[in-house]
């Protein structure tokens, strides 16, 4: 790009992201890039999904891109439980999946008082071992991500999965929750609501929770409106920061709410996550595109409550 892809806002962003910061782009050809989640093993790579074309790719740095999962199921968000095994969201299947280490699946969710789900969005795992994700209607409303049909569930609902694996919903009031994040004491959660997509009445914005020790949320807030675009994906860094997916790139604010400044890309950020031999790289899928970007920070380290 031609010019800085660092906006600072405040002066706590210009040690976070260097004004001379390279975007570079590892991979383009996707129909839409989302879902990317690293991993330490094998030397290091980072998973994502490319909805339209239900594939799921694997990038590392020795392999560059390869197929990792031919039939994806029109997967979307991805994870990594504490044992490092990888969780993902099936708008085909319309399931949560975990994937074991001989590559057999396990269902972690398909069903809420016996109606299947919308389209599992995006997922994550607490600490605890409980795995909390969001069910907004994108993959089927939408024959690119899925397979049309109507929906099942009297909402578009965020599920906390128990260790019991019981399915119970958290919260029942957004108009499509999308992404989702701890805090690095796991007490606040955050999640999107990128209603905005379809409706123009509808939020753009990610809301912070307060979580009780029974699992259930309190005191929402508006955490951040988000424009150009909508909040898709989001993550917390090692200090606490929060780093959300936006229609010009990814608007990073501090845990206090303020905006400390924006990564400029040059198309729509669906998700990020970071990663790398250090941890201090940033994935971006961005519509047809993975790209990386070095920050001075890391990904959360959970401090459990
Ligand atoms: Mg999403």
């Amino acid at each position: 790009m031609v010019g800085s892809i660092s906006v600072p806002e405040d002066r706590r962003f210009e040690a976070l992201v260097s004004p001379t910061a390279e975007l570079e782009r590892l991979h383009t050809g996707c129909g839409w890039a989302e879902g990317p989640v690293w991993s330490d093993a094998d030397g290091g790579f980072l998973l994502f999904s490319d909805i339209y074309n239900h594939v799921m790719l694997r990038w590392s740095e020795a392999g560059g891109i390869e197929v990792f999962r031919a039939d994806s199921n029109f997967s979307n968000g991805n994870t990594r439980d504490r044992e490092g095994r990888l969780i993902s969201c099936e708008h085909g299947s319309r399931h949560v999946v975990l994937t074991e280490a001989d590559g057999r699946r396990v269902v972690i969710a398909d069903r809420y008082q016996g109606r299947r789900l919308n389209s599992p969005n995006d997922v994550v795992v607490r600490s605890d071992g409980t795995i909390w994700f969001t069910d907004p209607t994108y993959g089927i409303i939408s024959p690119l991500e899925g397979y049309p049909a109507a929906s099942e569930q009297p909402g578009h609902w965020v599920y906390r999965v128990g260790t019991d694996r019981e399915v119970r919903p958290v919260a029942t009031d957004f108009v499509q929750p999308n992404g989702l994040a701890f805090s690095c004491d796991e007490r606040t959660l955050y999640v999107a609501d990128s209603g905005f997509s379809h409706d123009p009445t509808a939020p753009h914005h990610v809301r912070a929770f307060d979580v009780a020790d029974d699992g259930s949320l309190a005191r929402s807030r508006v955490f951040a409106d988000i424009a150009p675009g909508v909040p898709d994906g989001l993550r917390v860094d090692e200090d606490d920061r929060v780093w959300i997916s936006a229609g010009d790139g990814v608007h990073c604010y501090a845990p206090d709410g303020v905006r400390l400044g924006r990564i400029l890309v040059p198309e729509t950020v669906a998700n990020l996550c970071f990663g790398g031999a250090d941890g201090h790289t940033l994935f971006l899928t961005a519509t047809t595109s993975l790209y990386r970007v070095r920050v001075a920070t890391r990904g959360t380290v959970p401090r459990p409550h």
